[in-house]
């Protein structure tokens, strides 16, 4: 019998067993950086803007000269001239003037807010009127209002995505410093198991656990190393996972990791080092060991490939970013149950299910298949958790959805 922990005392040891690691950093270029992990703070060293701008296309002035102007009763001000986009402006603002100023361009000395053009009227003879008062600060952004000097624009840890990559083009930073993605292996084991490539014969099964994690591993940002198709020989499967440890930032061993005569896994992560769970009370998922070989993770997942995804999303991913010290972002969406889904197991229960929109909200509707059905998970758009206690939930509940993004 397998002395099963609950997920959160699951989550608990990844956190309390691991640390993060140093790892090597690397500098590249910003358009290769995106997905990668930022490695040091990147602190600004200069203004952004460097100079006051406007956010509006219309008139630079000072606010104080437009107080209680109405359509009916426009202030009038003298205009003195226009700024051009991409220039300094020497042009400075007696009072009573204005001068036209378009979206991003620089604020001219004297004004203190700029008025939309759609509340103005130009005259032609020199002068505008102005229909609407403005107010100090009005439409426009301060240098520095985005990022000063010394300030950090972004923590070291952050994942970058297209907005980060934003931020640090925006501050210069065109050589970023990012960690060398962590090396995994991925190790399958099985007599009955023959590469993807190759038909399979009686009895046998195409290896389905190391492509489907090797993409999963590659979309968080790790790099897979797989060792192979290794068989039911202990010996052999020690030896090779051995070498995986020693290799590797963290190992992954699909198959043979339930409590049977010939399943190795537990005895071959025991002898490397300790084992510190085999089994968590979710279904699918229960045969799942943690363990390690020196500070190394290993990972002994479940054979069956719809167990052995779900059990990497919950408990893999999270392990990877603690080496990491990277905050993983896996918000759930809210959607509705489209029917009754039963659960009554006293295990947590992860139900794959596809989403969709209707009337604004969305629904979750459950994919009902037998264990280990793999094209109706690659069916899915995601999977919804059943807490151990709960003994179901009827349609129309309101459920957290995860993308299998
Ligand atoms: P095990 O965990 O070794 O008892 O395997 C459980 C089930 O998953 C068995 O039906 C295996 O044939 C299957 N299985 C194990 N490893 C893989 C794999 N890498 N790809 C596809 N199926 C697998
Ligand atoms: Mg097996």
């Amino acid at each position: 019998m397998l002395q099963v922990k609950t997920p959160e005392e699951a989550l608990r040891l990844i956190e309390t067993e691991f640390s993060p690691i140093g790892g090597h950093t690397e500098t590249v270029p910003l358009e290769a950086a995106l997905g990668r992990v930022l490695a040091q703070d990147v602190c600004a060293n200069e203004y952004v803007p460097d100079f006051d701008r406007s956010t509006v296309d219309g008139y630079a002035l000072r606010a104080a000269d437009t107080f209680g102007c109405s359509d009916a009763i426009p202030a009038i001000l003298n205009l003195v001239g226009e700024v051009q986009m991409g220039e300094q402006t020497d042009l400075a603002l007696p009072r009573g003037a204005c001068a036209y100023v378009p979206t991003g361009g620089a604020i001219p000395a004297g004004a203190d807010c700029m008025v939309m053009i759609e509340y103005t009227e130009d005259y032609g003879d020199g002068t505008i009127g102005i229909l609407k008062p403005g107010a100090p600060g009005l439409n426009l952004i301060f240098r520095g209002d985005d990022v000063r000097p010394g300030q950090t624009v972004l923590h070291a840890g952050s994942v970058l995505t297209p907005p980060e990559l934003g931020a640090l083009a925006a501050v210069g930073q065109t050589a970023v410093p990012v960690r060398m993605p962590l090396r995994v292996a991925v190790l399958s084991t099985g007599d009955e198991l023959v590469p993807p490539e190759q038909t399979p014969g009686p009895g046998q099964v195409r290896d389905v656990n190391a492509p489907m994690l090797s993409a999963l591993l590659r979309q968080y940002g790790a790099e897979p190393v797989f060792y192979g198709i290794v068989s039911d020989d202990e010996a052999q499967l020690r030896r090779i996972t051995a070498k995986a440890a020693s290799e590797c930032d963290a190992v992954l061993l699909s198959g043979g990791s339930s409590a049977g005569v010939k399943d190795a896994a537990c005895r071959i992560i025991a002898s490397l080092g300790a084992v510190l769970f085999h089994g968590v009370a979710i279904k699918p998922g229960k045969p799942t060991i943690l363990g390690k070989a020196g500070n190394t993770p290993i990972v002994g997942l479940p054979g069956h490939p719809v167990a052995a995804y779900f059990v990497s999303k919950l408990f893999v991913l999270p392990l990877l970013a603690r080496l990491e010290g990277r905050v993983l972002k896996n918000h759930p969406v809210r959607a509705v149950l489209t029917e009754n889904l039963g659960a009554n197991h006293g295990r947590a229960q992860i139900n794959a299910c596809t989403l969709s929109e209707r009337d604004g909200a969305l629904s979750a509707a459950p994919i009902r298949s037998k264990s280990g059905l793999i094209t109706q998970l690659a069916e899915a758009d995601g999977y919804l958790l059943i807490d151990r206690d709960c003994e179901g939930l009827p349609k129309g509940a309101p459920v957290d959805v995860y993308w299998n993004l």
